[in-house]
């Protein structure tokens, strides 16, 4: 029996149930409505969009175009230019970012799911069995039966349980976003990306930041050559960056939050008025009832997936986040149509050569690829070449000049393995050595590519003429 798509009904009929309505969800969903399929989109929270929409990449990016403006316009002063010191008015900047940026975003979204007859279901969903998922509205339970299922429920943030999490001082991302005031002295525990993209945003409107990083290196999946740049610049700008450190124990005082250290150069104790905790996410794979469907889910919560994103009940797919890392929503996206389209009949897999790693710190830094230091572990026969954004027109008139774009070719085939970009816009420059490696391009055909002068993206070509021997931007020492 076909029962009717009414949202209000207690019972609907899926063809393409989809459980999650982030990046990877939405797309899903759309695509699979392009195909023609009946689909229902189980959603917890009353907007579309997830976490990136919502309290994540868009309003982080946001944030961190004011914090551009507000560290550019301070820099020029040493170029002839000043302006007067920033006035911040947070609850225009709230009212922006909620309501200019994302509501825009996400209203979009209801909208484009309607033009697809997407049936949107507002509340939390759990697998009943391997047909059926119940669904807790605020109109009462609801079960949806479907013929396929495609779970795309995400992540959440690490919480590091001896710390006191009930305490609103101590933030995760979302807290952070919420922007409720400036703290004086704000300690950011991770120096990873989201660490180091919500510190670019809270030093430009005025809080002294100390960085507390456990490894050796910040952002430790990036080549350090590049974070260099990265880490000599805000190294400047913070109070303290502590690597090889953890934060051991912090107790909520009514003066602040009081952080024991441990670990190379940092003190014994201090206080802060705000922490934020950045050390990751863990996938949401315990939390959607996948065991009354038959779903195996691993220890650490991700659902393993085949390339065609198939889990292993046949009609049921995962995406995004909660198939494995890297958690990205581009990640998400292209997996999301790869799911469709195997449910809708197609010869689709999940074949990308790389997914791009992109942290908008202040320089960015983006990477793809092969790493060198995967390189080197793995033994691989590489050529690198690394082009200082220096001896750069367009990074000199930009009062940049500590970039670097350096290029990983294969020793014999000069064909491109990798890489990596640190400096201004350099994630926008990356996606043209990403198609440059699914195309299989070589040194030679990236080099002998005319690129436009004067621009930051020529530097991907001089990397590449640095490869072939024909760079007359720079000298190299035959
Ligand atoms: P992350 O993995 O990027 O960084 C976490 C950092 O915390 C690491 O450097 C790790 O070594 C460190 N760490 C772990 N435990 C620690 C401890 N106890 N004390 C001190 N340091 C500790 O994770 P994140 O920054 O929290 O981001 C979470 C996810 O969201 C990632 O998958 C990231 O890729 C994604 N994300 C992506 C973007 C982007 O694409 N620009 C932006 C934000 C988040």
């Amino acid at each position: 029996m076909t029962v009717p798509l009414d949202p209000s009904s207690s019972e609907l009929h899926a063809e393409v149930l989809v459980l999650g309505g982030g990046p990877g969800g939405y797309t899903a969903a759309f695509r699979a409505a392009d195909l023609g399929k009946k689909v229902v989109l189980v959603e917890r929270y009353p907007v579309l969009g997830g976490v990136c929409l919502n309290v994540g990449c868009i309003p982080s990016k946001a944030l961190l175009h004011l914090a551009h403006v507000i560290h550019s316009a301070e820099e020029v002063a040493a170029f002839g230019v000043s302006f007067g010191h920033p006035e911040i008015d947070l609850d225009k900047i709230r009212d922006w970012k909620n309501n200019r940026v994302v509501k825009m975003l996400t209203s979009g979204l209801s909208g484009l799911a309607k033009q697809r007859q997407v049936t949107v279901l507002t509340g939390e969903g759990r697998f009943t069995s391997d047909k059926t998922l119940s669904v807790t509205t605020a109109e009462g339970e609801k079960t949806v039966r479907f013929d396929n299922a495609i779970i795309a429920a995400g992540s959440q943030p690490t919480k590091i349980p001896v710390f006191p999490n009930e305490d609103p001082r101590l933030m995760d991302s979302t807290g952070a976003l919420a922007l409720a005031d400036i703290p004086g002295k704000l300690l950011i525990v991770g120096g990873g990306i989201i660490g180091l993209e919500m510190a670019n945003v809270y030093h430009a409107l005025g809080s002294k930041i100390t960085v507390v990083e456990l490894m050796d290196q910040l952002i430790p999946g990036c080549d350090a050559d590049l974070v260099k740049p990265l880490h000599q610049r805000i190294a400047k700008q913070y109070e303290n960056i502590f690597l090889k450190a953890k934060v051991t124990k912090i107790e909520s005082q009514d003066e602040g939050l009081k952080v024991y250290f441990e670990g190379e150069g940092a003190p014994e104790s201090d206080v802060f008025d705000r922490v934020l905790v950045a050390v990751g996410r863990r996938p949401n794979g315990k939390l959607i009832g996948a065991e009354a469907a038959g779903v195996t889910v691993n220890e650490a919560g991700f659902i393993p997936v085949d390339d065609r994103q198939r889990t292993n009940i046949p009609h049921i797919y995962a995406i995004g986040d909660i198939v494995g890392n890297p958690m990205l929503a581009h990640k998400a996206t292209h997996e999301a149509k790869v799911a469709a389209e195997v449910i809708a009949g197609h010869h689709s897999a999940f074949q990308a050569l790389t997914i791009p790693s992109v942290a908008y710190t202040d320089p960015e830094l983006a990477w793809m690829g092969l790493t060198e230091t995967a390189a080197k572990a793995q033994g691989i026969a590489y050529e690198k070449a690394t082009f200082p954004w220096a001896a750069s027109g367009r990074a000199l008139g930009s009062g940049r000049r500590e970039g670097l774009t350096k290029i990983l070719v294969d020793k014999e085939t000069k064909r491109i393995l990798g890489a990596g970009i640190v400096g201004p816009n350099a994630g926008e420059l990356i996606a043209e050595a990403v198609l440059a490696l699914e195309m299989g391009a070589d040194a030679e055909d990236i080099s002998l590519t005319i690129h436009p002068h004067p621009t930051l993206s020529e530097t991907f070509a001089f990397a590449a003429e640095m490869i072939e021997g024909s760079i007359t931007d720079i000298y190299v020492k035959k």
